[in-house]
C-alpha cells in the first residue's frame, strides 16, 4: 500500500516537474521570438532620421490643413511634367501602397498618401516629406496601378521638385558635400588611409572633383540653400 502510494507520488512529482520545465522553456521561446521580431523590425525600419520620419508622417496627414497651404494649380503643374502626366487619373485605390515593399516595412512611407496630398495641392507637405526619399524605385507600383499611372516616376518628379526647392534631407546634403570634396559618398578617415598603408594596400584612387563640381553645378545642386518657410 505504502509502496503504491510512494510510486504514485513520484509519478505526480515527475509530471509536475516536466510540466514546469515545459512552461519555462515555452515562455523563454516565445520571449526570444518576440525579441527577434522586434530586432528585425528595428533593423529593417529605414534609418533616415527616425524621429524626422515619425514627425514627418504626423505632419503629412494629421495636422489640420490651412487654406494658405493649398496650391490648387500644383496638380496641373504635375500633369505637365514628364513622368507624372497621368497623376490626375488617380482614384486613390491604394494598390501602390499595398504592393510597395518599402511601405511594408515602414510605418510612414505611403505613395498613395503623397499622391493624395499632391492632388489636394499641399505642395510644401509633399516636397518637405522625408518619407519621399525612402522609395527604392523598384517600379512595382507602376506595374500594378490600375490607372496606368507611373507611380515611381511621380515620386521621382516629387524628388526633383524637392531638390529644386532645396528640400533635401541633411544626410543627402552631407553626401553631396563629401562627393564634391573627395569624390566619395562618405569621407574616408585618415585612420583608414594609414591602416591601408600599414597593411601594404595601395592608396585609394583620387577623384577629379572639379569635373564633379561642374556636373553638380549644371543641375543646381551646389547653389546656396534658399531659406525654408514653414518646416513640415
Ligand atoms: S495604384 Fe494608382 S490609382 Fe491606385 S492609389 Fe496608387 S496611383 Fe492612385
Ligand atoms: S517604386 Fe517606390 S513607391 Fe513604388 S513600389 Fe517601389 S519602393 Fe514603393
Amino acid at each position: 500500500m505504502f509502496k503504491a502510494f510512494s510510486t504514485t507520488a513520484i509519478i505526480v512529482f515527475f509530471n509536475f516537474l516536466i510540466t514546469f520545465i515545459y512552461f519555462v522553456c515555452s515562455t523563454i521561446c516565445s520571449l526570444s521570438v518576440t525579441l527577434t521580431i522586434c530586432l528585425v523590425k528595428l533593423m529593417t525600419e529605414p534609418t533616415l532620421t527616425p524621429t524626422a520620419l515619425s514627425s514627418s508622417q504626423t505632419c503629412l496627414t494629421s495636422q489640420p490643413i490651412k487654406a494658405s497651404e493649398i496650391d490648387p494649380l500644383f496638380k496641373y503643374e504635375l500633369a505637365k511634367l514628364s513622368g507624372s502626366e497621368k497623376i490626375l487619373h488617380c482614384f486613390q485605390c491604394g494598390t501602390c501602397t499595398s504592393d510597395c515593399p518599402i511601405a511594408c516595412y515602414s510605418g510612414s512611407y505611403r505613395p498613395r498618401t503623397l499622391i493624395h496630398l499632391a492632388m489636394l495641392g499641399l505642395k510644401d507637405r509633399v516636397l518637405n516629406s522625408d518619407t519621399l526619399w525612402l522609395c527604392a524605385a523598384c517600379f512595382t507600383c507602376s506595374d500594378r496601378c490600375p490607372q496606368d499611372i507611373e507611380v515611381a516616376s511621380v515620386i521621382r518628379v516629387f524628388r526633383n521638385l524637392a531638390i529644386e526647392h532645396n528640400c533635401i534631407p541633411q544626410i543627402f546634403k552631407d553626401q553631396i558635400n563629401a562627393i564634391l570634396e573627395t569624390g566619395y559618398a562618405y569621407k574616408i578617415s585618415e585612420m583608414r588611409t594609414k591602416k591601408r598603408e600599414t597593411q601594404g594596400l595601395p592608396p585609394l584612387p583620387k577623384c577629379n572633383t572639379k569635373n564633379l563640381q561642374n556636373i553638380l553645378k549644371t543641375i543646381n545642386l551646389t547653389k546656396k540653400p534658399k531659406p525654408q518657410t514653414e518646416q513640415l
